[in-house]
Order: structure tokens, then sequence, then C-alpha cells
């Protein structure tokens, strides 16, 4: 590294890492890369933020715990999610489904045996 760093400190103009726009601009460079890092950690800090918050509606919107019919064992939560549909998650084997009603979200499941649905891949419903 320190050959290369050396070399960039005599010919800056070399030195990809000061372009910016297809220009040689150093300090549009650096203010374009903390642009970037302020946007990624916005974008992450946003994305926790929405999970939290789903989260915090699963807790909200918990209605029981009962047999997974996928894996069979009695891991699977349902949710009444803001009084509007079921949803239902197995803690185990991570098979979900939704609909309008409870057994329709049952039937959702049943209708994703073998599929290798796992909700934990995407633990906010807006991934899915
Ligand atoms: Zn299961």
């Amino acid at each position: 590294m320190g050959e290369w760093s050396d070399y960039f400190e005599d010919f800056p103009e070399e030195n990809p890492a000061n372009y910016f726009g297809g220009r040689f601009d150093p300090a549009g460079a650096i203010k374009a890369r903390e642009l970037e890092t302020q946007a990624l950690q916005a974008n992450s800090e946003i994305k926790k933020m929405l999970a939290d918050a789903w989260k915090a509606e699963k807790e909200r919107s918990f209605l029981v715990v009962e047999m997974c019919p996928q894996c069979g064992l009695k891991e699977l939560s349902t949710y009444k999610i803001k009084g509007k549909y079921f949803l239902c998650e197995c803690q185990d084997c991570g098979i979900y489904g939704r609909g309008k009603s409870h057994s329709e979200a049952l039937k959702s499941i049943e209708d994703a045996y073998g599929y290798g649905l796992d909700w934990r891949d995407n633990p906010v419903p807006w991934g899915r």
C-alpha cells in the first residue's frame, strides 16, 4: 500500500479516487464519498426503524401459538395485523402464510408446503 500512496501523493491526477464526474476534482470526490456514506447510513437507519416498527406491530398483534401444519411442532405464531389480515409464522421451520381469515392463512401455509419458505430470510413483510 505504501508504494501506491507515495506515488499518488506525487501524482494525484493519476489516482482514480481523485476523479468525480469524470474530471480531476479531489475535493468533489471526497465530498461525493462523504455524501454516499451518509446516504448509506441513513438508508440502514431507516431499514432498522422499519424493522423495529414491524417487530412492535407483531408484538401488538399477537394472537396465539399453535401446532405448525408443516413441521408438527407447537411453534406457529399467529398475528392479526392491524386488525386486517392474519399472518402465521412458524418459529421452528420458518413457513409462513397470510390471509383475510385465520383459516385462509393456514390454507396458504398448506399451499406452500415444500417451497422451502422461511420468513426469517425476509423478516419484514414488504421484502417477501
Ligand atoms: Zn413449522
